[in-house]
């Protein structure tokens, strides 16, 4: 069964965080979301972890849930892919949100100052890993048909 989300406490809520979000290049059609679920349908993070929700976190954005969205781990998953603005039916530019929250989380302490550098290297290693798996696959599949042949 889903765990139950703790119901929301409004001496938490930020009115003006979805305004000041909007006020970012990129943030400017926020408010137009109606949460289709299009962005997570076709995201590759979502579909290797249940809970990494972009529809969630803009509608926690608009719902003012300021330390909440800024001291998850989610806003550090997103690959800057854009898939999901290429898709979103209202052009909700969602991956130029992820940048405006990550500048946030560093400027106001939730997240460690050098944690883009980290997640960088960590990117950097991935390719270089994806890079010689693919390598290692075609050369063996390649040595197996010549062997064969
Ligand atoms: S695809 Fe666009 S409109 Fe639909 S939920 Fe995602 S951001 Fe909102
Ligand atoms: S930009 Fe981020 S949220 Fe959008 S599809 Fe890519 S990984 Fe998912």
């Amino acid at each position: 069964m889903t765990e139950q989300k703790p119901a929301i406490n409004m001496d938490d809520v930020d009115l003006g965080f979805a305004a000041e979000i909007m006020s970012y290049p990129g943030g400017e059609n926020l408010r137009k979301c109606f949460a289709c679920g299009t962005c997570t349908a076709g995201c590759p993070i979502s579909e290797i972890d249940e809970e990494y929700n972009p529809r969630r976190i803009i509608r926690e954005i608009l719902f003012g849930l300021r330390d909440e969205v800024l001291q998850s781990p989610a806003i550090w998953y997103c690959l800057v892919c854009y898939r999901c603005y290429a898709h979103c039916p209202q052009n909700v530019n969602f991956p130029d949100l992820m940048r405006v929250l990550r500048y946030l989380a560093i400027k106001e302490n939730y997240a460690r100052p050098d944690i883009a550098e980290r997640i960088q290297e960590i990117d950097k290693r991935l390719q270089i890993l994806r890079h010689d798996l693919i390598k290692y696959d075609l050369t063996a599949a390649h040595e197996s048909q010549s062997s064969k042949g």
